[in-house]
């Protein structure tokens, strides 16, 4: 059987935000610990942070910000979610982040349907979230995408079917997807084990290793260059 990673990097390019926006609107964002300037900006709340994403945007004259698949990552230290008694803090982050205007249209990857969606409530979680179930060459994979606005799981039903590039959801704003600036969490996820409308899209460095198995980089499947 063909490895999900060379299944995906077999698969045309998709997107999973508003189609009109094009690629070469796109720029990447690094949100780790080694950005001086993210870290001397010392952002302390979500409306902080959505000023530092639209003046990145603003300079780098593009509509999307985009990265951090396997990117360790300080801003998780504000929620006691990423955190345990028992072991290391979760702060390497194992999905791709899209980082644009509220309300703006998240699209189905791939044909799928609809595995299971949630509202995961709490600071720093991922609010509104929906994962969608492909079957590709015989291979059965499931997409995530969190930070999504409440409108976009009310009136869907699990086992809804999606076409590629069909639009899914939207956006969510602060007040509903965790506190974050407005983004969407897109990740991989090859067994999805028993979660239901979550999965973590944050790890530790003692799983890491797994989950870089189990979650395999969502560019592979986009392709933004
Ligand atoms: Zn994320």
């Amino acid at each position: 059987m063909k490895p999900l990673t060379s299944i995906l990097n077999s698969l045309p390019p998709t997107k999973v935000i508003d189609a009109e926006i094009n690629l070469s609107e796109y720029t990447r964002v690094n949100l780790s610990a080694s950005n001086k300037e993210l870290v001397d900006a010392k952002l302390e709340t979500s409306k902080d942070f959505e000023e530092y994403i639209f003046n990145y945007l603003k300079e780098k004259n593009a509509k999307v910000a985009f990265g951090g698949y396997i990117e360790g990552r300080f801003l998780y230290q504000r929620s006691s979610i990423f955190l345990s008694e028992f072991a290391p803090e979760r702060n390497i982050h194992i999905g791709l982040d899209l980082w644009t205007d509220a309300g703006t249209h998240v699209l189905a990857a791939l044909d799928g349907k609809v595995h299971s969606f949630k509202n995961n409530e709490g600071l720093g979680d991922y609010g509104p979230t929906i994962i969608l179930e492909h079957d590709i060459e015989n291979e059965k994979f499931y997409t995530l995408y969190g930070h999504l606005s409440l409108e976009s799981i009310e009136n869907l039903n699990v086992g809804d079917n999606f076409k590629k590039g069909e639009k899914i959801a939207t956006l969510g704003e602060a007040s509903v997807n965790g506190d974050y600036a407005p983004h969407v969490h897109f990740q991989i996820i090859h067994n999805i084990q028993d979660y239901w409308g979550d999965y973590p899209g944050v790890c530790n460095t003692k799983d890491l290793n797994f989950y870089i198995e189990n979650c395999p980089d969502p560019n592979l499947l986009l392709k933004i260059t």
